[in-house]
């Protein structure tokens, strides 16, 4: 099966998309994660969206379409990836319809946690002092958010019309929200 997970910057798609890995043999396809290697490794595209993920804003559909292509492509991640942070806006969200289609592929469940702005804050300060992200500062924090708002609307009302779509509270615990998470999986899987 493939899913989605969105939410909020600092919703804990991250912390959460790793358990279900874990637990129901995925792989996790964080959009975030494979753009800040990029910056690391100083490739090309790397020395391209550097300055645009320091400001908040998203790198373009074209450059993060063909990343995640390469994996959808695989056959050995073939209907066993969780999309992490993909997709942030209404064209990604076709794009990612397409290309599983092409490669004969669906979703089969999308998950969005719900977390307010006060608590976004507060967990981005906090992370801020573990991981050292350079994007993880208030102001950005604040930015990221609005950026997500912002985007994220059409690609909710798009997966509900596809009856996909299931509300998590991301207010909860860590393990209350893998739980919950983890019975819509199975629910699913039948
Ligand atoms: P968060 O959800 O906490 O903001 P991510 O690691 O998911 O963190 O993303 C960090 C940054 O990477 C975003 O602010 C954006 O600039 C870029 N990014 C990640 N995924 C996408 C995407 N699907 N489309 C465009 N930009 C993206």
């Amino acid at each position: 099966m493939n899913i989605v997970i969105f939410g909020p910057p600092g919703a804990g798609k991250g912390t959460q998309s790793s358990l279900i890995v874990k637990k129901f043999k995925l792989y996790q396809l964080s959009t975030g994660e494979l753009l800040r290697q990029e910056i690391k490794n100083k490739t090309n595209l790397g020395d391209q969206i550097s300055s645009i993920m320091n400001t908040g804003n998203l790198v373009s559909d074209q450059i993060v379409g063909d990343l995640i292509e390469k994996y959808i492509s695989n056959k050995i991640y073939k209907s066993r990836l969780i999309f992490d942070g993909y997709p942030r806006n209404l064209a990604q969200a076709k794009n990612l319809g397409d290309l599983l289609k092409k490669y004969d592929q669906k979703i089969d469940i999308v998950l969005k946690l719900s977390v307010n702005l006060e608590t976004i804050k507060k967990r981005i300060l906090e992370r801020k002092v573990l991981e050292k992200r350079s994007d993880d500062n208030e102001e950005i924090a604040i930015k990221r958010f609005e950026t997500y708002e912002n985007n994220i609307r059409p690609v909710i009302d798009f997966y509900k019309q596809s009856k996909l779509l299931k509300v998590v509270n991301g207010e909860a615990t860590i393990s209350e929200i893998s739980n919950e998470i983890s019975g819509l999986i199975e629910s699913i899987k039948g």
